[in-house]
């Protein structure tokens, strides 16, 4: 019988290194203020150390670049980088390029395109460039179907023409990887294409980077900002299509499968972090006569989290165990529990830890409050919450028919079981 909880002893080697390696050299750069070029100088020596250890930009096959991780090991991986924000940085497997090398890599896959493997590809995965994800427009979000960005085919080039907002990196981005409709005549689901744009090309206006609540000082070219882009009569070559014409929702239903997992990992380290500093609270802080640990609601929120993350952690895996297994499209409903579960619980774990720590977590002595605005946005990004709920709700019913009588209403059963068992019965009765 095949049921294991067990990592592999090679593999847990390199998931010891990786924490130690997280805590101890990627914490200490949060506490200072870098600007890009610092910061990258001060990743680079780091990300050649997860280099030598084989561990650089493990999403993708060997073939195309990457180590080959299915997304089990990845979704572990990924739950101790995701404590730092830098940690994807510097193991080369951040979003949004990880993503979009996949969908890149899919894309060759399937049209044999050799000549984007090396021109894109290969130096995204080298770190070289850097890429964001344009789908999203003021006025199409959850339901892309509702995307108004047009390209034309016009000879040897797509003419581009439309308006994107939550442009993640868009403002540091090489290359932009758009969504828009290629064939207004038929269904967006098969109307719809990527196309690569380097963000010099004429036409691409990146407008500004969006103050968030994450982030709410206005900046402009920040890592990690959301950049209103304007694409207007934007000509790039026919070749720079994703995959065929028309392939764009099957291209972003592939992207986000592996997306999620990996989100939902980062999130449980995040939550972790933030349950680790609630425990230490709890045992350090003494008022009204005990340390908060002895105090029930301290007790019951340690023991919910804990819970909490442990569901949220197995439901993880076991949705990269089955796309592993049977690929995204079998694991389409665990991935979309995961989302808005996994979202759930990095929020209240979060809340909590501030809630044990009073002003401290309140206040920017600790990471706490950074780590609750930037949690906010789980429940929005990669589909709001209530979108994946819609959709396991719709799959799980359409496997119950309706009925007159519930199946379990109790005296029609005993009716059926009287019937069933008369035999029985009659000689029970016999019996006295
Ligand atoms: C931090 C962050 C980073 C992002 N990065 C990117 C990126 O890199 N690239 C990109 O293209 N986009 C990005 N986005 C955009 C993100 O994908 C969208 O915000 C998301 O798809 C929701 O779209 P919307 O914000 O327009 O909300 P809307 O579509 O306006 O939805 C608003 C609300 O309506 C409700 N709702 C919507 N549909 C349903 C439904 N069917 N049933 C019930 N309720 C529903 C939900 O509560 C939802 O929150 C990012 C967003 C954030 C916050």
């Amino acid at each position: 019988m095949a049921w294991d909880f067990e990592t592999d002893p090679d593999f847990e080697e390199q998931l010891a290194w990786m924490r130690i390696f997280v805590r101890e050299e990627l914490f200490p750069l949060e506490t200072l203020t870098l600007t890009p070029r610092q910061l990258a100088r001060a990743l680079a020596p780091l990300q050649d150390e997860v280099k030598d250890r084989g561990l650089w930009a493990s999403h993708l096959p060997p073939d195309l670049g990457g180590g080959g991780f299915g997304q089990v090991k990845l979704g572990l991986m990924h739950e101790i980088l995701g404590q730092t924000p830098y940690g994807p940085v510097a193991f080369g497997n951040n979003a949004p390029d990880s993503g979009n090398a996949q969908l890149i890599a899919i894309g060759i896959e399937s049209t044999g395109r050799e000549d984007q493997r090396e021109q894109w590809l290969a130096p995204l995965l080298a770190g070289e460039i850097r890429t964001a994800f344009s789908m999203t427009e003021p006025g199409a979000g959850a339901d892309p179907t509702l995307i108004s960005t047009t390209a034309v085919r016009d000879g040897d080039e797509w003419v581009i023409n439309g308006h994107k907002w939550f442009t993640s990196n868009g403002s540091i981005a090489d290359v932009l990887v758009v969504m828009a409709v290629t064939n207004p005549d038929v269904h967006p689901y098969q109307g719809s294409s990527m196309i690569l744009v380097p963000a010099k090309t004429p036409g691409v206006e990146v407008v500004r980077d969006i103050s968030t609540m994450e982030d709410p000082v206005e900046h402009f070219g920040k890592f990690g900002a959301h950049a209103e882009v304007m694409y207007r009569d934007v000509r790039v070559p026919a070749g720079n299509l994703i995959g065929r014409e028309g392939d764009g929702f099957r291209l972003a239903q592939q992207r986000l499968g592996p997306g999620r997992i990996h989100h939902c990992m980062r999130w449980l380290g995040q939550s972790r972090r933030a349950f680790d500093m609630m425990c230490e609270r709890a045992v350090s802080r003494y008022t009204h006569g005990s340390y908060l640990a002895e105090k029930q609601t301290v007790q019951n929120w340690v023991a919910d989290s804990l819970a909490e993350m442990t569901a949220a952690r197995l439901m993880t895996l076991f949705a990269a165990w089955k796309m592993d297994k049977d690929g995204p499209a079998a694991a389409r409903d665990e991935i979309a529990m995961i989302k808005f579960s996994g979202a759930k619980v990095l929020y209240d774990v979060i809340d909590r830890a501030i809630q044990v720590h009073g002003s401290l977590g309140y206040s920017t002595d600790l990471p706490l409050e950074h780590m609750y605005r930037a949690a906010r946005a789980a429940r929005i990004y990669d589909g709001p919450d209530e979108v994946h709920r819609v959709s396991v709700a719709r799959h799980t019913l359409k496997r119950y028919e309706r009925v007159d009588v519930p199946s379990e209403h109790v005296p029609t059963r005993r009716a059926a079981a009287m019937v069933k068992f008369a035999n029985l019965l009659d000689e029970v009765a016999l019996e006295g």
